[in-house]
Formats: C-alpha cells, structure tokens, sequence
C-alpha cells in the first residue's frame, strides 16, 4: 500500500513511516506495536528520543520479518565526537544487528564535529552496520562542507517540512545532489490542519485535513514520518497513501508556504542532550 523511494545507493524506504518523537519511553513499545499492527514497516526514533529501546521491544514482539521493517535512528549532538561507540548503544537499544538509516541528528556547527562525525558514520557504512546513511536539519552550507571534505553522499536530509514551511530552496538543492528529503513535522505539528486550504480540500474529498497534508507530501516526493499515539489516528495517517490530489491542488497547498518554522534554527541550534 506505501511506495517505496529508492535512496542513491539503491536501498528503498517505505515512502510513508512512522515517528516516536515525544513518545514516553514507557509507552514506546505499546505505540510502536500499534503502529506495526496497523501496517506501518519504517520507524523514525533516535538516541535522543529516549524510546529506542521501546521500539525494539515492539519490532521483536511483532515477530515480523527483519527485512519487511525500515528502522532509522539519529546521532546524538553530544556525542559527534564518539559517533561510533554512540551507533553501537543504538543498534544495542533496538536489539537489531543492522540499523536500515543512521543520521546525524544536527550539524551544531559551532561544535565543529559534523565532519569528523560523517567520516565515522563513513567508516559503520563500510562495514556494513548500516545501510543507509544521512543528515537532519543540515542546510546548504553544511552539506556543502560535507560534499568537499568527505566521499560518501548522504542518502536523506531529514529536514522540518510542512505546508506552513517548505524549504524549497534547500529541497531543491538536495534533490539536485540526489538526497533524499524527508519531512520531519510533516502535519506542522497539527498546526497546518486549521488552514483553510487544507479544510477545504478535505471536505472536497472526504478525507481529513491530516490526509490531504500527507498526500501533498507523498506527491512531492517527500518521505514523510507523521507521529501520533491515537490508534485511529494511525489508521488515518497510514491510509493517505492511497489518496492522490491533482496538480492544482497540490499547488493550492504548495502556495501556503509562510516560512513560519516551528523547531530550532539548524545554524544555531547548539543543545547536547539531542
Ligand atoms: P507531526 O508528525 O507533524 O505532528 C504530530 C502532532 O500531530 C501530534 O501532536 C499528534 O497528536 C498530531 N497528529 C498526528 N496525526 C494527526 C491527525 N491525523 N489529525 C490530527 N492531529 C494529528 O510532528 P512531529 O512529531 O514533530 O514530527 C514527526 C516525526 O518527525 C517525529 O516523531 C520524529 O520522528 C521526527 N522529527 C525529527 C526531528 C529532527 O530533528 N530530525 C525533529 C522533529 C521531529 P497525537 O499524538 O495526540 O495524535
């Protein structure tokens, strides 16, 4: 039912995941196995998350096939400098021998590590401990910098994208040097389901505002990992994956852009614990 995008190394990714953002780890394994019940096969969680663990439990509990599921986890910003002995907790966390995506969480460019940090990832892709790596929240700068200093392209930029806030330069961009772009907050954080666009394509197709949202994603061309802990509204989220909208409606939802970012500014963005 999801497409699959194939990244530049020619590993494929469920078009349409699933993110732990803010999921209590104490709740994670619970929420997670909803969400492999109700069909999801990628999971976006991270060591900052707190709930990689959580997630593992739910993967081993499902007892679905290994190869069917797409986990992605994330590098710590404090820990740029130790990316490898970071990787291993992760890949110990979810209990899994491969990790199917690992990026670096955020540049932090004042602590001057994400080179070094990319070489590490560099070094766990070699040796075949992951296979697929790439960056979040990097801006054209900083990519740049890793395209001059380092041999491997990132697979994915997962970047803050939403109708409310595109970076459409920097999609572009990516999508020129064949990085993927995965919209992280892809609903906006349930902001951008009050816009009247929005509403109004839902009543047109009877769907709900969420849905339009995701198929606007999937039509761009986005990975796009929603979040939610209600079981319907997994449902709900999973099932936009059949839903096209027209290329008149795609730039009716394309003309919301108002650069209004919720998250921190990656250029500036300096907090360890993440
Ligand atoms: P989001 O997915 O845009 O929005 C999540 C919010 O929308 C939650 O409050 C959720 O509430 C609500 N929601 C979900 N489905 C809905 C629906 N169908 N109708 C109405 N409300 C709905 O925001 P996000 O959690 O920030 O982003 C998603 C994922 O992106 C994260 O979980 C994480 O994996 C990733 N992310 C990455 C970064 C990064 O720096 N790389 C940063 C932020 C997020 P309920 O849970 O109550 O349903």
């Amino acid at each position: 039912m999801v497409p699959f995008l194939t990244l530049n190394n020619g590993v494929n990714v469920p078009q349409l995941g699933f993110g732990v953002f803010q999921v209590p780890p104490e709740q994670t394994q619970r929420v997670v196995e909803d969400a492999l019940e109700v069909g999801y096969r990628h999971i976006d969680t991270a060591a900052g998350y707190g709930n990689e663990a959580g997630v593992g439990a739910a993967i081993a509990a499902s007892g679905i096939p290994r190869e069917y599921l797409f986990i992605t986890t994330k590098l710590r910003n404090g820990e740029q400098g130790k990316a490898e002995e970071a990787f291993e907790a992760s890949r110990q966390a979810l209990g899994l021998d491969v990790i199917d995506l690992y990026l670096i969480h955020w540049p932090v460019p004042s602590q001057g590590l994400f080179v070094d940090a990319w070489r590490a990832l560099e070094k766990i892709y070699a040796a075949d401990r992951v296979r697929a790596i790439g960056v979040s929240n990097f801006l054209q700068d900083h990519l740049d910098t890793l395209l001059a200093e380092t041999t491997v392209l990132p697979a994915v930029n997962q970047i803050e994208l939403h109708p409310t806030f595109q970076q459409s330069a920097l999609s572009a961009w990516c999508r020129a040097l064949g990085i993927a772009v995965e919209a992280y907050s892809p609903l906006g954080r349930g902001a951008d389901l009050n816009v009247a666009a929005v509403t109004a394509l839902a009543t047109k197709h009877a769907v709900t505002p969420a849905q339009i949202v995701l198929a606007w994603h999937l039509g761009a061309g986005n990975v796009v990992i929603p979040k939610t802990q209600r079981l319907h509204r997994m449902h709900e989220n999973l099932a936009a994956a059949e839903l096209t909208i027209s290329r008149d409606e795609m730039d009716a939802i394309t003309a919301l852009d108002s650069s209004a970012r919720i998250g921190p500014d990656p250029a500036k963005a300096a907090f360890t614990q993440m």
